[in-house]
């Protein structure tokens, strides 16, 4: 392809994707596909020569499109958003054509810079103490992890990384039995053994429950075991419940452990004052991750995490093979160091699109649209006389179920709710997950999608109404 020929199937590109996200509601949300069939479609071998950008378009909307589920769409209330906006595509496709390798400073000093400046943006705008630092990593997964080995390191003296264990270290981990699986896995990674991840338990809101949580250390103590990390979630992936932060964090000052917090979906409300009273006690906590690639409004995957001590953080993952040492070293950040990666995209440049672009104003007043129709839905449930919420709604995830008047087995209750869920997926209308509170079957309605609307929330209640009467 030369430039003549990029240029033009780029404008056809944009074009098409124009033309795709305005018309977004005529796909099925979801995905209705059977496993190996698009895999089927595909020739077992690559070609031999090339091929026009004609054919290889076209096979796209024939074989990829109809496998994709439309996350874009406002009818999309799964799981939670993995969200988009306009300003943030365009900042994709030049990240794209820059196609930079942003590993250090000096491998391309604006997009270092950048983030550095951007990430302050964002701390001040969700309310963090001004002296903690951020750097973008590829997940609220990766954050947490890079949280918890800079515990350990830190609770080892620097130790660890040097000497690998000696089988004398008896750490222990502490979360709810409500915190995202990515603390598990963390857990498992940095070796520490999941049986020393202890899941204390939690209250009829859902939310760690800081009295047990300080009789599990105290327990481990007298056992001789080291606590070193407390990961604590506002908004939780089931229900989005909130954790005790102030409480949380004083434990953990007193008894030296540190606080990492998961913020992945919530923290984008700390962008309203309102909701600053969940991050009270904060200073004492020590590092935070957000997904501005969930609520606000960034492509996947652009995840924000910060940190107190960066110290903390360098010395656990620093690395300096000849070939890195550079004569800036010190005097800049080197984002290899803050992480698990060496490669880095450029990913602060599409999250300053969308800050522009947006304002902060315009990203409150977006986030308020979504928390108010949350409350709306949540008032249509709780109004219905076959319809009950099973959570509190702090944030837009509405987690509620069917329950005709008259039924009360527990399995029937469960069974119904499931296949409602099925046929409104079906529908391709709609798209909503489910999860289990106290073993009830329970639909989840995430209501943030970039460009959801009450139409889409009245359409969707219309047909949970219509489909669960049937
Ligand atoms: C989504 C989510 C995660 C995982 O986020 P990734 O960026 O996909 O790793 C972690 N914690 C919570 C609370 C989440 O909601």
């Amino acid at each position: 392809m030369d430039t003549n020929e990029f240029r033009k199937h780029a404008h056809l590109i944009v074009d098409w994707m124009a033309d795709y996200l305005e018309n977004i509601e005529n796909y099925p949300v979801k995905a209705n596909v059977e496993p190996r069939q698009i895999y089927d479609q595909l020739p077992p071998s690559p070609p031999k020569s090339g091929e026009s950008m004609e054919n290889i378009f076209a096979d796209f909307q024939k074989i990829i499109l109809p496998g994709i589920t439309h996350w874009q769409s406002p009818n999309f209330f799964a799981y939670f958003p993995a969200n988009s906006s306009y300003p943030s595509i365009l900042g994709e496709m030049l990240t794209a054509a820059l196609g930079a390798q942003c590993m250090i400073w000096e491998t391309s000093p604006a997009a270092t810079e950048l983030e550095e400046r951007v990430m302050n943006w964002l701390k001040e705008m969700i309310g963090l103490p001004s002296n903690w630092e951020g750097v973008i990593q590829d997940s609220a997964s990766s954050s947490t992890l890079a949280a918890i080995l800079s515990a350990r390191e830190k609770a080892s003296g620097y130790t660890l990384n040097d000497q690998g264990y000696t089988g004398k270290e008896k750490f222990r981990i502490y979360c709810s039995t409500e915190t995202h699986s990515s603390v598990d896995k963390a857990v498992k990674i940095a070796g520490l053994g999941r049986g020393n991840l202890r899941k204390i338990g939690v209250d009829n809101a859902y939310a760690m429950n800081p009295e047990a949580l300080e009789q599990q250390i105290v327990n481990d103590l007298s056992n001789d075991f080291t606590p070193i990390c407390v990961v604590a979630s506002l908004g939780t992936t089931s229900s989005t419940a909130i954790d005790p932060i102030e409480k949380i964090a004083a434990i953990c000052s007193h008894y030296h452990i540190w606080l990492h917090i998961d913020a992945a979906y919530g923290g984008t409300a700390l962008l309203l004052p309102e909701f600053r009273y969940m991050i009270r006690g904060i200073e004492l906590a020590d590092s935070f991750v957000f997904n501005p690639h969930k609520w606000m409004f960034t492509n996947f995957d652009c995840s924000a995490f910060f940190v107190k001590d960066r110290e903390a953080l360098l010395r656990t993952f620093e690395i300096l093979p000849e070939y890195l040492k550079t004569a800036t070293r010190g005097k800049v950040n080197d984002y290899r160091d803050w992480g698990v990666q060496l490669g880095r995209r450029f990913r602060a440049l599409k999250l300053w699109f969308v800050i522009r672009n947006f304002g902060v104003e315009g990203l409150q007043e977006k986030i308020r649209l979504h928390l108010n129709l949350g409350q709306y839905f949540a008032g249509l449930v709780n109004d219905h006389p076959d319809f009950e919420l099973l959570a509190p709604v702090p944030f837009t995830n509405i987690c509620f179920r069917y329950k005709p008047q008259g039924v009360i087995n527990p399995d029937e209750l469960n069974n119904l709710n499931e296949v409602l869920l099925n046929k409104l997926n079906q529908s391709g209308k709609v798209y909503l997950t489910h999860t289990r509170l106290k073993s009830r079957y329970t639909l989840r309605m995430v209501i943030a999608q970039t460009n959801v609307t009450q139409e889409h929330v009245d359409k969707a209640w219309a047909m949970i109404c219509e489909l669960a009467g049937a």
